[in-house]
């Protein structure tokens, strides 16, 4: 009989294909994929190499709103982890722990052993990989509140870890940051009492120099830029604006209005070479970005951190159609009390976040021409409410109708109650962590002289992400297991190991 085991201490693979340097992981890796060619299918081989540098360097984190309800949090969290912090609640100790992300808490099939159990080992096994408690954080938010009180006002974290927790964070205090009123709702206004002066390119100028501060003044390799700050309403893109790299340019330098903060913050992140996460809706990636970023070969991704009722949609929805089962109507309602909640009631940000939330179950739908024609899709609506009094604690009610065999019906009806923060702040260590990754690993093809990094906009992190930014032309991907598939494949090509096939034939034949 078959079991699990467990492989928690460091492991090496031996084979001919991998060889260990001080600096780094290089794995030969044949990369099977099927042409398909009308009626013909051909498999494919690609001999490729993988070398992922082993130094995890020194890294900062600047989170845009970092004191917010996500920001706190964040930080709140990695320093109750550092510390290996302990606190009282109504059900006993607690202990700080990285519970809900991919890459701190989850674990992967490594194998079998040699009598056939599996054998599972951390993800963060698998390869050297950054921990968040060596991040140095930092960061910008429009509200000068230090993040003691600013993580108080979020009524996230239970009372006496907050009390634990507050020595640690009162002196943090967010550097001013760009504030554009007609960007997010006019409710925020009264927050706004840190906030830059000055012209859009003076503004962007001193973005750059506070994340070449920030490097300088803690001696780090890099610095990672992460946007949790208010949903912005969208901007328009136009010819000559923010098309391309070289007009956004000018657009910053003429003070063109149409040119959003959270764009400035990305721009000015990717002329300093710093990685730029989105973790809000809105499209800061205008064109002009995504250009940018791939004259100066710098990371960017987004949208949207995928934390809740999406998730849970890029779930159940991929289960459905592959199960052979038709959705056809498919009704979301939030509400939610905490600043979030407050931004997204006025309807231009609300419009963000329904467009995010709106394309998620495309792949899936378009993957099965059994059950849906081309350009048929189920009836889809989202309704977000804000709701004061159930703060943090955000309630999420999904509707989901299909048909089954023979015309019947099906309804599902799903109700989830949980702190908005504390399912978010997981993933942004997720997003940091393989973003950090990403910038490690190169790859050569066998009839290729030059290491090839990845494309500047990293869709291997849509597994954290509602609305995947995707390199232009490559397939938008939401199913949630396909996505985390393919990060565990990716790490073990690093090792030169094979996917996880799950045929376990060896179990299967006599
Ligand atoms: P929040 O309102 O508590 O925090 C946002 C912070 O950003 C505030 O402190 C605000 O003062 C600050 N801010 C606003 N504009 C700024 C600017 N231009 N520069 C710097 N700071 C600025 O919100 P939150 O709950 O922490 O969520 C943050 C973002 O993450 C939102 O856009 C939200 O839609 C997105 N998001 C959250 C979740 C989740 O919490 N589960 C999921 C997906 C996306």
């Amino acid at each position: 009989m078959s079991s699990c085991i467990n492989q928690n201490g460091n492991f090496k693979v031996e084979s001919d294909s991998v060889t260990y340097t001080d600096e780094a992981i290089i794995s030969d890796y044949s990369y099977e994929t099927t042409l398909v060619e009308g009626n013909t299918v051909k498999p494919v081989t690609t001999k490729m190499q993988f070398k992922t540098e082993r130094n995890v360097g020194q890294t900062g984190v600047m989170l845009v709103g970092m004191g917010g309800n996500n920001g706190t949090t964040c930080i709140a969290g990695a320093i109750a982890n550092k510390l290996g912090l302990t606190w009282e609640t109504k059900d006993g100790t607690q202990k700080a722990n990285y519970f809900g992300s991919l890459l701190l808490a989850s674990t992967v099939k490594l194998g079998n052993d040699p009598q056939g159990n599996s054998v599972y080992t951390p993800m963060n096994n698998m390869l050297p990989l950054l921990n968040p408690n060596d991040i140095v954080w930092g960061g910008w938010d429009i509200n000068g509140a230090n993040l003691g009180d600013a993580m108080k006002r979020a009524k996230v974290l239970d009372h006496d870890l907050q009390t634990k927790l507050y020595p640690h964070m009162k002196d943090i205090t967010p550097l001013p940051s760009i504030y554009f009123p007609e960007f997010i709702a006019a409710n925020q206004s009264e927050r706004a009492d840190n906030i830059l002066k000055g012209t859009k390119q003076e503004q962007l100028e001193q973005v750059r120099k506070d994340i070449r501060d920030f490097k300088r003044e803690h001696g780090l390799d890099q610095v990672i830029v992460l946007w949790t700050a208010n949903t912005e309403r969208f901007s328009s893109v136009d010819k000559g604006i923010n098309d391309t790299a070289e007009n956004l340019i000018r657009s910053i330098d003429m003070g063109e209005s149409e040119v959003s903060a959270s764009t400035i913050f990305a721009v000015a992140s990717i002329l300093e070479g710093s990685t730029f996460i989105n973790g809000s809706p809105q499209n800061t990636f205008v064109p002009g970005v995504i250009d940018l970023a791939r004259q100066e070969k710098v990371f960017i991704a987004g949208d949207d951190f995928k934390s809740g009722q999406t998730k849970m949609k890029s779930v159940m929805v991929d289960f459905l159609v592959s199960a052979g089962i038709k959705p056809t109507s498919i009704v979301s309602y939030n509400h939610l009390g905490n600043n979030d909640g407050k931004n997204l009631s006025a309807p231009s940000q609300f419009r963000s976040k329904e467009i995010s939330k709106s394309n998620v179950v495309d792949d899936m739908v378009a993957s099965n021409r059994i059950l849906f024609e081309e350009n048929e899709r189920p009836d889809h609506v989202v309704v977000i409410k804000y709701v004061p009094y159930v703060g943090d604690s955000k309630r999420a009610m999904d509707e989901y109708t299909s048909e089954i065999f023979m015309g019947g019906k099906n309804t599902i009806v799903m109700h989830n109650t949980c702190e908005d923060s504390l399912l978010a702040t997981p993933l942004i260590y997720d997003l940091v962590i393989l973003g950090d990754l990403c910038k490690r690993v190169q790859i050569k093809k066998d009839d290729e002289s030059e290491w090839e990094s990845f494309h500047p906009v990293l869709s291997l992190l849509s597994y954290m992400l509602k609305a995947p930014l995707v390199p232009n032309g490559a397939p938008v991907v939401n199913a949630l297991f396909t996505q985390r598939c393919a990060v565990i494949n990716f790490m073990r090509a690093c090792l030169g190991l094979a996917p996880d096939n799950h045929m376990t034939l060896e179990h299967r034949f006599e």
